[in-house]
């Protein structure tokens, strides 16, 4: 067939999907003068980044999962701030302390090395040991670079108690959503602060060794007003008008042509010099032809699953009554649910209600079992919280495309001339959506 570009709609770049790496794309294309059409297959843009009121539970509203965002104060959302118009950049409340929730109430998790070490949690020669391998690590990581080395790897020769091998497991599924032993050591250095990941200067890498001592990274977390929902907003609303995008339109074909790229839906055809893809890169040999090994890797992508669920209260409640968020990973369990991530968000609640969200990794297969699961491990913990609930909402969702294993992760640039990928299963930096952040910032690096 021979396509003639004239009798169809054509744009710079098209921009395949709509959560906020797909928005972002669009934003910074947009903002740099191309002419941008955006195609999202759900009814709303957002994806995973979203705020909503549940059909079933009208007044309330929820995120689309627990959300502290990460790097507010050098990370990628900072550096594409002035794509966005003024006054368009979400207020971020500061996520400001973890804690470790026990039998006998919260203890707060130490976000630097002389704090680990005064931890009560774990047995005193553990702390020891972990601590050396923790100064170590961060060291030989500034001045050597980073290894892809798996936590369990690093830790286990040291014949650590069961308790405390089930602390780093923990901490390794909060932080990638997968086991120690898949989880990287770096995975786990970044999502403590402890680095900022990726390449960076021999100087960067250095003065990061103090973070051991005085923690930037664990600082630069934070909340937005709003809901995640409202970062979601600021970008739609700082599209220029050469932005355009459609909502449920499901791209389901992409075919190289002359000069360009011919991006089909069940209702039409675009043309674009351009297209970024935003949707799970393992699915994108199923749209484009891609070269076969390239297709081949992207299928080792690994994703975890995670149930969140939100309970409205009654009444605010104190237990609850901190800024930042807790983590419980003190029971003696062996499947994955041993831990679980709870964050109060008292400003998505109705008036005079209190909303807390939990999330957890689980095994999809076993849904109703986890619920049951996490609730009593919660309701175990606060007894006061069963009778005070007026709202259950349960959502499970991938929390990224993929989690960061120690296996490849393909790179913005594809195979195929002028097509780049975009989102979290794209940069290995992070997580969430300061990962989806990084990999746009790749891609305006990549163009
Ligand atoms: C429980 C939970 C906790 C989380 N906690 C955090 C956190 O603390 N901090 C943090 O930063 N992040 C967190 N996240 C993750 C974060 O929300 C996501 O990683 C991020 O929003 C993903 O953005 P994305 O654009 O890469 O992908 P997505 O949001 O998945 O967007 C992809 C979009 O592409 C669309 N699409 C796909 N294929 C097509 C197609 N063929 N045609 C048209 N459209 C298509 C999809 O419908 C979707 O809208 C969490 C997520 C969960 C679930």
């Amino acid at each position: 067939m021979v396509w003639l570009m004239s009798d169809y709609d054509t744009y710079d770049a098209i921009v395949v999907g709509g959560g906020i790496s797909g928005l972002l794309s669009a934003l910074t294309l947009g903002k740099k003068g191309n002419s941008v059409l955006l195609l999202e297959k759900a009814n709303v843009l957002g994806g995973n980044c979203r705020t909503y009121e549940p059909p079933d539970c009208p007044g309330w509203r929820v995120d689309t999962g627990v959300h502290a965002i990460t790097g507010l104060i050098y990370g990628p959302l900072k550096q594409l701030n002035h794509y966005f118009d003024p006054g368009k950049f979400p207020t971020f409340r500061q996520h400001t302390n973890y804690y470790l929730r026990k039998k006998d109430g919260l203890e707060k998790f130490p976000s630097t090395l002389p704090g680990f070490l005064k931890m009560d949690s774990l047995p005193a020669k553990d702390k020891m040991i972990l601590g050396g391998c923790l100064i170590n690590t961060v060291i030989s990581h500034a001045i050597f670079g980073e290894k892809q080395k798996a936590v369990y790897d690093a830790i286990s020769k040291h014949r650590l108690s069961k308790k405390t091998m089930q602390f780093m497991d923990a901490l390794s599924y909060l932080l990638s959503g997968l086991s120690m032993k898949k989880t990287s050591v770096s995975r786990l250095l970044e999502g403590c602060g402890f680095s900022s990941g990726g390449k960076r200067g021999i100087f960067r890498r250095i003065a990061e060794i103090a973070n051991l001592f005085n923690n930037i990274g664990y600082r630069s977390q934070g909340y937005p007003l709003g809901g995640i929902q409202s970062i979601t907003d600021g970008v739609i609303t700082s599209f220029p008008k050469n932005v355009e995008y459609h909502t449920r339109e499901e791209v389901r074909k992409i075919e190289q042509v002359e000069s360009g790229f011919c991006v089909s839906t069940l209702e039409t055809d675009y043309f674009s010099d351009k297209v970024v893809y935003s949707g799970e890169v393992k699915k994108l040999p199923g749209i484009i032809e891609m070269p076969v090994e390239w297709s081949q890797q992207v299928k080792k992508l690994e994703q975890a699953t995670a149930m969140t669920i939100w309970l409205g209260l009654k009444t605010p409640m104190t237990e609850f009554n901190y800024n930042g968020s807790e983590v419980f990973c003190d029971v003696c369990d062996t499947d994955k649910e041993l831990f679980y991530w709870l964050m109060p968000v008292p400003e998505l609640a109705p008036r005079n209600k209190g909303l807390i969200g939990v999330s957890t990794i689980i095994d999809p297969k076993k849904c109703h079992d986890s619920k049951e699961k996490l609730l009593n491990t919660i309701y175990s913990l606060v007894p006061a919280l069963e009778k005070n609930i007026e709202m259950i909402h349960t959502q499970v969702m991938a929390p990224e495309k993929a989690a960061v294993s120690l296996n490849y992760f393909p790179s913005i640039k594809t195979p195929v001339k002028g097509l780049y990928v975009v989102g979290t299963d794209t940069d290995m930096r992070s997580m969430g959506i300061t990962r989806a952040g990084y990999s746009v910032l790749e891609l305006l690096k990549s163009l």
